[in-house]
């Protein structure tokens, strides 16, 4: 198996989650499948599922010292990330580390659904934001 099979989402920093939600899914008829607030990151999160592909993920900030936060007022609402599913963050960070390429944390981080995901600075990638998502286990 490859390491990098799919892109699992996109993600999309808006400013109005609710507002943002509401025009997502009624224009593309969009199940949602979850909203979930991760306090450690200071993000709100909407997921919204496509029948194939990627979903998309609509990511507000908590408040005003989170990440995305910054980023709106940088760069104003749009395209914030990338995710690529990986089976084994672990494995998949020293592979980009032995290419010179560093993750914006040490360690993976608690994401969405229980998975652990780690982000890529956007200067290895021409501008974009790269998160890797290791999805929950079942056990
Ligand atoms: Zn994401």
């Amino acid at each position: 198996m490859r390491m990098f099979d799919q892109i699992d989402h996109i993600g999309i920093a808006v400013e109005d989650l609710e507002k943002s939600l509401d025009q997502w899914r009624k224009m593309f008829n969009l199940r949602l499948h979850g909203i979930e607030e991760i306090k450690e990151r200071g993000v709100k999160l909407a997921h919204l599922e496509v029948s194939e592909g990627p979903q998309v993920e609509l990511i507000s900030p908590l408040d005003k010292n989170s990440p995305v936060h910054k980023f709106l007022q940088k760069r104003g609402e749009g395209l914030h990330h990338v995710c690529f599913e990986v089976e084994d963050i672990h494995k998949a960070l020293s592979t980009f580390q032995n290419k010179g390429v560093e993750s914006i944390q040490d360690k993976p981080q608690k994401g969405a659904q229980g998975s652990l995901i780690s982000f890529i600075h956007p200067r290895y990638f021409n501008g974009v934001l790269i998160e890797l998502k290791q999805k929950k286990k079942e056990s």
